[in-house]
């Protein structure tokens, strides 16, 4: 066994009870876990002080110097200790109020110590209560410096594990490792990155004397982390690319040229004819497929998927698109039945709302291949569900999908499909590259032209008269409007808006024959939120009261006005999703946000962010660092963006730097054999192992 793996009771300190605890508490399982315990902050005991020249300004304080006197004073609750405290300059009290007995014993007037602390002013003369104090001659050298302070519990706590403790065991522990923790990076990325070996930031990661070294470990630890995950994520795909047999679609054929040339009702952006020719050039070959298409709200990517699909056909596969709601799926199922409409394509949809008998007769002909191409729900992915020649797979709004859901599909077809995964919600670049860092990405960074830059308000109740007219003009002038609530039932406890209650306000305001209005949400029918929604797109009624069942891809063009009700309680990429509902036609739309008065800090820049920008990407960005990469794709417990001490979000220059010293490493020694990369061969093996799976996210 490695020493590292020792378990962590044989640690001096340590013994059964409080190994147990930091098992439960901590997951400290072996040395390994606890040396990775790293600090979360630091204090500076590297400068020593002169009591005469300290002030409030200080938060903390060291002091060189000896113990005078000592004496208590008070009784029963407000019983004290004092020492005290000389130093060349001056004299300063040290108070105790707890542990008092134990603490006079172990002073002694003759010693030097070193004292140090929080000092708190009383009438202008400082102390030091509970400081720390350390006798001069057991101070060992790497006292002086930073000291890490350690998340600990208050079960570990109450048995003696503060982050002082724990910084103990770390201390007893540290000499024990020393010598064996294997450089895992080689010389060559050491030099040229100039970090220190890992041997020493791991010491200095918990003990350094001063802020300089710290931070090299630091910036060390952090590359390496990053490193590795890069390493990993680019030789998966590379791996993916070489090995993994895909369906060789070599041919434009019939559809794909009938479509393309009589039948597109405008000329594609240069953005959707460069990104189709990157999906082209990928299923050419017999390799496997699996692209990232992102591009914002409203950039056309249905179109690109649609093209691509109708390769696949012309090659004789089939080809199915999967939506995250009902709602989309009937969409896209209209909008493409339409659009193939004189192609010789069979087309169908398959949903969680389908009817027995029919699923039935659907499932047959997909088996035996009559069925071109299939739109659908997750009830894609049940294990009925067989395709004959499943060549290209679409996914639609990917965030919506759970990750294991993403590899369900994968596994459909003998042979992996291609797969195209489209993103509405734009994603900061260094997120989709540790995220998506095995897949290859396209981006559509234009929209289609003539579009108006969607204006957006952020209003109170008290503008809800002139909202309400707005919307009255705006019908007038034969547009349709969208109005959006968070919620569906009264939830006691919040008066948010509710759905139903604002569906009774909008029917007063907008009242029959003159206004027709449709509802649409989650808990209805899906045939009854099918029919409401036609009657929307067709321009049947003039106003959707919705639920965010409308948030992802519905379209219709000639809605020109988004009112998000409480807007305050949406995320950004939600309400930059349904914002994106308007804006897609030719007249000027228009978003309002209506919040309450009382709107939290985050929600505040989440408006104001809104109000000053269109652009997803720049959305994403501040999304990011209101919400931290984990909860910003859901992916919190899914453990993929769980760094122990890289940031995405404040390391992204380290990231970016990792990943293309990792891509260079690649090229030269793909298989890592080489002698000069047997540190980075050897810590890679089991890496790999304990990832497989990670990487295989769509
Ligand atoms: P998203 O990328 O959000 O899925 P869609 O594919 O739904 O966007 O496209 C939004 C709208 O833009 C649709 O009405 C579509 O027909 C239209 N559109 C797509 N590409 C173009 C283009 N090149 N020129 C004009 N309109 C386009
Ligand atoms: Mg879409």
């Amino acid at each position: 066994m490695h020493i590292l793996s020792t378990p962590i009771e044989y640690l001096k300190g340590v013994g059964p009870i409080r190994s147990e605890l930091l098992k439960k508490e901590l997951n400290i399982f072996t040395y390994e876990d606890l040396l990775f315990h790293f600090p979360f902050r630091y204090i500076d005991k590297s400068n020593v002080h002169l009591i005469s020249q300290i002030n409030d300004s200080f938060p903390h304080v060291q002091f060189k110097g000896r113990i005078k006197k000592i004496e208590e004073k008070g009784n029963k609750r407000s019983k004290r200790l004092i020492a005290y405290f000389q130093d060349s300059s001056g004299v300063i009290e040290l108070i105790w109020f707890k542990s008092i007995r134990w603490i006079k014993q172990n002073i002694d007037l003759n010693k030097e110590y070193i004292v140090f602390g929080k000092p708190s002013f009383f009438s202008g003369k400082p102390n030091l209560v509970h400081p720390d104090l350390d006798a001069m001659d057991g101070v060992k050298e790497d006292f002086m410096g930073l000291h890490g302070v350690y998340s600990t519990t208050e079960k570990l706590i109450n048995k003696g594990l503060n982050s002082r403790a724990i910084s103990k065991l770390v201390k007893n522990l540290l000499p024990l490792l020393e010598n064996n923790i294997e450089e895992n990076l080689s010389d060559e990325v050491l030099t040229k990155f100039k970090i220190p070996k890992k041997k020493n930031a791991l010491i200095n990661i918990h003990i350094s004397k001063d802020l300089k070294i710290l931070e090299r470990a630091q910036k060390r630890l952090k590359f390496e982390e990053l490193f590795f995950l890069q390493l990993h994520l680019l030789k998966s795909k590379q791996l993916r690319k070489t090995k993994t047999i895909g369906y060789s679609l070599t041919d434009i054929g019939e559809n794909f040229n009938d479509f393309y040339n009589n039948h597109l009702k405008f000329p594609l952006t240069n953005a959707q004819k460069k990104v189709i020719k990157e999906i082209r050039a990928d299923v050419k070959n017999n390799q496997q497929m699996n692209r990232l298409l992102q591009g914002d709200v409203g950039s056309g990517k249905t179109i690109v998927a649609l093209l691509s699909m109708l390769i696949a056909i012309d090659n004789g596969y089939q080809a199915c698109i999967m939506a995250p709601t009902e709602i989309l799926a009937q969409q896209h199922f209209k909008t493409i039945s339409q659009e193939l409409k004189s192609l010789n394509i069979n087309i169908d949809i398959l949903t969680g709302s389908k009817k027995s008998k029919a699923r039935k007769i659907l499932l047959e002909e997909l088996k035996n291949g009559d069925i071109n191409l299939l739109i659908g729900t997750h009830a894609l992915l049940e294990d009925t569900v067989e395709f004959s020649n499943l060549g290209f797979v679409v996914i639609d709004e990917q965030h919506r999908f759970g990750v294991a859901q993403r590899a369900k599909l994968w596994k459909k077809n003998k042979y992996p499909p291609h797969i195209l995964v489209m993103t509405a919600t734009p994603i900061p670049r260094t997120l989709s590259m540790t995220l998506y860092g095995d897949l290859d990405v396209s981006v559509i960074d234009e929209l289609p032209p003539g579009r108006k830059e969607i204006k957006t308000l952020w209003k109170s109740d008290s503008s809800r008269l002139n909202i309400i007219r707005f919307m009255h003009e705006q019908i007038k002038e034969g547009r349709q409007v969208y109005i959006v609530f968070p919620l569906i039932d009264e939830s006691a406890k919040l008066d948010y808006k509710n759905l139903i209650e604002g569906f009774d306000s909008i029917v007063r305001e907008f009242p029959l024959p003159d206004f027709q209005v449709s509802v649409v949400h989650g808990q209805m029918k899906s045939a009854d939120k099918e029919y409401e929604m036609q009657r929307f797109v067709e321009g049947k009624t003039d106003i959707l009261v919705a639920t965010t069942v409308i948030e992802v891809g519905v379209n219709v063009p000639n809605a020109s006005v988004m009112v998000i009700e409480s807007a305050e309680r949406f995320g950004l990429s939600q309400l930059h999703q349904l914002r994106g509902r308007v804006g897609r036609g030719a007249n000027q739309s228009y978003c309002v946000l209506m919040s309450g008065h009382k709107v939290s800090a985050d929600g505040k820049t989440r408006l104001q962010t809104m109000v000053d920008t269109n652009d997803g990407f720049k959305l994403a960005e501040v999304d990011l660092k209101l919400r931290g990469p984990g909860d910003m794709m859901g992916t919190k417990q899914s453990g993929l963006l769980n760094f122990k001490i890289a940031d995405l979000i404040k390391d992204n220059k380290i990231l970016i730097y990792a990943r293309e010293q990792a891509q260079i490493l690649l090229e030269d020694d793909f298989d890592l054999s080489k002698s000069e990369n047997i540190n980075i061969a050897r810590f890679y093996r089991p890496y790999a192992r304990e990832r497989m799976g990670w990487s295989r996210i769509s």
